[in-house]
């Protein structure tokens, strides 16, 4: 998403200078025309069989985000009682909201209930039985679709790999079918579909097609139980390019699924974060002090104004991610540390790159459009940054730089009480 021209760095038709002079650092940077070019590439690689796509809100919750996505058609795939107070409140149809992971609470559940949400995505028998009294107790059909755990290796980083049965998520297909028995025979809840959501950051069309077996299988043994299911959910996890690897072959994946449910009365669902908003998105920051070794062997630090507060990506997953110094020097390239502010030697946004760099120089940060200010903290009392969505010569601050005032409100409140 970013250009080098002969007059500086661009998103789309906005300067970066421009940005960081009119909004300050560190600040998100968005371009619109990205993200939906990345869904429109989605929605032509699934043309050939019926398809719903619902955004997984948690990789970029901005409502001016969220927006986009339901302008354009699509659903959303919530995890929170607060991911779905957002998408109401940017219009979403109800309808095309399904509510996944494995900690629904009481209240979270009735209000999507009230809501009339699409799907509950079941990730256990015990959120099963409060589904059912819930939806009894407000007098609702809860529509259901159990996760499967189909035990498969999405081979992914361990924190983002959610499909082998060590992990918290779904139900193991050896309960499916019982627990798929239950809920067809309690009238509180509907059947609709089977669900599987298997990693993030999956590189290979493999592991995932694999997954679509068990659930056609299980979709085979389903209907001849009696219970007819109206849609595959395949969950997400499409995997992007950080550094030199190919982005996920989305089409390779289209066809392929083309094939497998040709003749199906089947609607497939895909619950994508990461693919239309990682590329679709940088931080940009600005070097506050280098700190060179005194000698070869020592290593050099660039202390940068975004840390860990911002982007936890590379201190929680190790992840890489491409910096681009937005001005040139004659100074030498070294191999520099690019760190924040924060206190913990976990704060680095970068390891062992070899850039030109000088004092007050703005960086780039690039593919942190997902998992990165969703992420974002108030540690050290830092206050969140601003995020900007660019549209052709547009530039819309989506979110602006929290306050110091803001942020420390709720905790002066309980202080008056005291006094
Ligand atoms: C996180 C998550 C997704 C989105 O994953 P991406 O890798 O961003 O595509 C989809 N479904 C579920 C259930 C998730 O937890």
């Amino acid at each position: 998403m970013l250009e080098r021209r002969a007059d500086g760095f661009f998103v789309e038709e906005v300067q970066l200078d421009h940005i960081a002079e009119s909004v300050g650092t560190p600040v998100w940077v968005y371009s619109e025309n990205q993200i939906m070019s990345r869904l429109q590439r989605l929605q032509s690689a699934f043309a050939a069989f019926s398809y719903q796509i619902c955004y997984a809100v948690k990789a970029n919750s901005n409502l001016s985000i969220l927006k986009l996505f339901k302008d354009a058609g699509a659903g959303f795939d919530i995890v929170s009682g607060g991911e779905l107070e957002r998408v109401l409140s940017v219009g979403a149809d109800p309808s095309t909201v399904i509510f996944s992971g494995v900690g629904k609470r009481t209240d979270e559940i009735d209000f999507a209930l009230k809501a009339g949400i699409g799907c509950f995505n079941v990730e256990s028998e015990a959120e099963l039985v409060r589904l059912a009294s819930r939806a009894k107790l407000l007098g609702r059909v809860a529509p259901v679709s159990l996760r499967i755990n189909p035990d498969i290796d999405a081979r992914t980083h361990p924190y983002i790999s959610t499909g082998l049965k060590e992990s918290k998520f779904g139900v193991p297909l050896s309960q499916a079918i019982e627990l798929y028995r239950r809920a067809a025979s309690d009238p509180a809840l509907k059947v609709t579909g089977i669900d599987c959501h298997i990693g993030s950051q999956i590189g290979e069309t493999a592991p995932l097609l694999e997954a679509l077996d068990e659930m056609l299988k299980l979709r085979a043994s389903l209907e001849s139980a009696g219970i007819p299911v109206h849609h595959l959910d395949l969950g997400g996890g499409f995997g992007i390019a950080y550094q030199n690897e190919p982005d996920f072959d989305v089409e390779a994946y289209g066809r392929a699924i083309a094939k497998k449910v040709r003749g199906l009365d089947l609607t497939l669902m895909f619950e994508p974060g990461r693919f239309f908003v990682g590329n679709s998105g940088l931080l940009l920051t600005r070097v506050e002090y280098l700190k060179p070794g005194a000698t070869t062997t020592d290593r050099s630090f660039a202390v940068v104004d975004a840390a860990m507060t911002e982007l936890i990506r590379p201190a929680l997953y190790s992840a890489y991610h491409e910096i681009v110094p937005l001005a040139s020097t004659h100074e030498l390239p070294r191999v520099w540390d690019i760190v924040g502010p924060v206190c913990e030697s976990g704060d680095f946004l970068a390891k062992d790159r070899s850039l030109a760099l000088t004092p007050d120089m703005l960086l780039a940060i690039l593919s942190a459009g997902a998992y990165g200010s969703v992420q974002s903290s108030n540690y050290n009392t830092r206050p969140r940054a601003a995020e900007v969505l660019v549209s052709g010569s547009e530039i819309r601050t989506i979110r602006r730089r929290e306050t110091l005032r803001e942020l420390l409100a709720i905790e002066r409140e309980s202080l008056q009480g005291s006094l």
